[in-house]
Formats: structure tokens, C-alpha cells, sequence
């Protein structure tokens, strides 16, 4: 199969207009086409000969191509699921939000996930793979331009909270930033970009290499509570991710958040082990780890829909959790669910709409 143009970085498509017997500077212009007018066809690279658009046409394509599904929720969320080119697993799905003046977008950086997570639906469906930068980037093209066609809000943030563990894949996600944010690609202020982790040691080489906000999972400050629902905490500890967080400055533009899924404790004779998450005991080691570093809490109701027997937690609990937290400090926040009727919420991304 062809390789694609989309994903490649400025220096590498210099390197390809070279190769096909253009000028270096075409390799901007190259970009421009791919990054910031987003053409899905070589016809349309008008400023690039002829003869050079053959040659490329030969060579490469673009890498653009069109979800194959759309579901739209009561709520006014979108799930689209895009075809990949992955042995095992087929699908990988994206999830547009659109908010008052703002809209984002849940990107997926992997089919599947390796990570395992007890209450996550997409963790059932195993890992399949990594996507390219330019999985990565169709996903925000296609869905943005959508958007603008259907007189919706074009995207203003991007989240990599979909399909997969992003700092399991991180070559292919700095790589996809880099373009997001480059002045040769989108030019997105990295601000407008959040890339979530259940805290693995990759996280660091994001810390150093780039800029854009983060979001850990954390949903209990206790590793043993913790590494009953999600293995990774026996890799890599929450207290580890909390030390490591330490050594960067979030004083300023960037920022650090902590994801927080509130769970009742499970009935005894339902054979599961799922105690409640928002109890005093939780709210006062969720201060003590986190004293001292500027971040906040997005406290998210569990989705039930999930095909896991999780009690979630009720309103009242969350509330109080937020109103302790805030009270002693620690910005806290009820996270609305979104897409709960598609299965769009966090952690119901299972390519569902494949079979339907
Ligand atoms: S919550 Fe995230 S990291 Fe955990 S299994 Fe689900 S997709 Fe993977």
C-alpha cells in the first residue's frame, strides 16, 4: 500500500518534494495543502506542478478518508467510527461535543487498549494496535470539517481520551501535536489540546517534549484501592505519577488534571470489590497527595451503561466530595456526561457502531 503524505512533518515532506524532483520549498507548500487548506486529493495542490502532483499521485496518498458511521445522541453529540487498517480490529471510533461556544473532540491514539482498566468498555476490547499520526489526524479533519458542512461549531478543543492509552503511543502522538500545533500545520495553541494517561513512565518524555495540557486517571488516591481496577498502578504508582508531576512547573499556561470516576461501594453478595471512592477517608488523601500542586479534580459520574457491574456513585456524594475539596483548596468539578445514548461517554468507546 501507498504511504500517505498526512502525518509527515515539515522536514519530512521537504525530503519528499526533493524526492520527486521538486524544490526543498515545495515542502511547505506541501503542508500547507495537507495542514492548513486539508485537501483530500493531489488535483487540488494547484501550485505544485503538474508533472509533481503525477509523481506524488504515484507514490503516495494523501491519507485522508470519510468515517464510515455516524450515530448523533439526544444531547447533541456525535460518534463517528473510522475504518483502520489493523489486522484484529477494524473500527476505531471519535467523539465530537459540541458545548455552547465551544466543541470538542475525543480522538482515539490506539484500537483497543492494553491497559485493562475493570470499569472501561474499550479495555474489553483488548489492544490491536497503534494508530499513525495520520489515524490521529483524519479523525480531527474529517469530524472539523463535518462540523463546518453542518453548520456546527469547528473544533476548539481536542482531547485524547478515546481508544487507547496515548503515552503507549507516543511517537505517533507527538508527532500528530506537533503538526496540531507547528506553524507549519494547524498552529493550535497547545492549550487547546488535552492528552490523558493512567500514569505510565512514557508520561515524562511528554512532559519534556511537549506542551499541551495533561489529564490523569486517577479515580482513587489509595494504590492498593486503585490497583484493584486498574493495573497499571502496579507499574507505575499514583504516587510515583504525583512525585513526577512535582518536578514541572504548572504555575503557568499548562495544566494538570486529575480525572476522578465516583463509585459507590458494590453489594457484598454481588461477588465484586468495588468499594466507594468518595468517602472523608478519599477526600483527605486525595489532599494530602495532591497538597501543593496547582491542578484541578473533574469529578465524572460512572456510566452504568457500561457492561460492568460498577455501583455509581449518587449525586449527593459527588456533590459533597466536589464541596470538600473546593472548601480545603483543591478545585474540584462535576463533569456533565455526554453521549451516555450512543455510547459516547467516557469509557463506552467499543466500536459498537459497527455492528449496528
Ligand atoms: S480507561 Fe483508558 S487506559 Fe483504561 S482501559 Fe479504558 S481506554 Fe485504556
Amino acid at each position: 500500500m501507498a504511504e500517505c503524505l498526512l502525518g509527515k512533518t515539515l522536514t519530512e515532506l521537504q525530503q519528499v518534494a526533493q524526492s520527486v524532483g521538486l524544490q526543498r520549498f515545495a515542502g511547505k507548500q506541501l503542508a500547507e495543502w495537507l495542514y492548513v487548506r486539508r485537501v483530500s486529493s493531489f488535483d487540488e495542490m494547484t501550485n505544485i506542478s503538474l508533472k509533481g502532483r503525477e509523481t506524488l499521485r504515484a507514490r503516495y496518498t494523501i491519507g485522508r478518508h470519510a468515517p464510515v458511521r455516524e450515530a448523533i445522541s439526544e444531547d447533541g453529540t456525535r460518534k463517528y467510527l473510522f475504518e483502520i487498517n489493523h489486522k484484529s480490529l477494524n473500527y476505531i471510533e471519535s467523539v465530537y461535543i459540541p458545548e455552547d461556544d465551544r466543541a470538542t473532540l475525543c480522538v482515539s491514539s490506539q484500537a483497543g487498549c492494553k491497559m485493562g482498566c475493570r470499569f472501561c468498555m474499550t479495555g474489553t476490547l483488548g489492544f490491536h494496535g497503534n494508530l499513525s499520526a495520520a489515524d490521529i489526524l483524519n479523525q480531527i479533519f474529517e469530524i472539523d470539517q463535518r462540523a463546518i458542512n453542518n453548520h456546527q461549531i469547528p473544533l476548539t478543543n481536542l482531547v485524547l481520551m478515546g481508544e487507547g492509552e496515548p503515552m503507549d503511543n507516543l511517537d505517533e502522538v507527538l508527532r500528530a501535536l506537533e503538526i496540531m500545533t507547528a506553524d507549519y500545520g494547524c498552529a493550535w495553541s497547545p492549550k487547546r489540546i488535552t492528552v490523558s494517561t493512567v500514569g505510565i513512565p512514557a508520561m515524562k518524555r511528554f512532559l519534556d517534549e511537549s506542551e499541551c495540557h495533561l489529564a490523569v486517571s486517577m479515580h482513587n488516591p489509595f494504590p492498593a484501592e486503585r490497583a484493584q481496577i486498574m493495573p497499571a498502578e502496579k507499574l507505575f504508582s499514583i504516587t510515583e505519577v504525583v512525585a513526577l508531576l512535582r518536578q514541572y512547573d504548572w504555575t503557568h499556561q499548562r495544566r494538570v488534571s486529575f480525572e476522578y470516576i465516583c463509585w459507590a461501594s458494590s453489594d457484598s453478595t454481588s461477588g465484586q470489590t468495588v468499594q466507594a471512592n468518595t468517602t472523608p477517608r478519599h477526600a483527605k488523601e486525595l489532599l494530602r497527595l495532591l497538597r501543593g500542586l496547582p491542578c484541578r479534580i473533574n469529578l465524572i459520574r460512572f456510566h452504568e451503561g457500561v457492561d460492568r457491574a460498577f455501583p455509581a456513585s449518587d449525586e449527593q456524594a459527588m456533590e459533597w466530595l466536589r464541596d470538600y475539596l473546593t472548601k480545603n483548596s483543591l478545585t474540584t468539578t462535576i463533569r456533565r456526561s455526554r453521549g451516555e445514548d450512543i455510547l459516547a461517554a467516557c469509557g463506552m468507546l467499543v466500536n459498537a457502531l459497527q455492528t449496528s
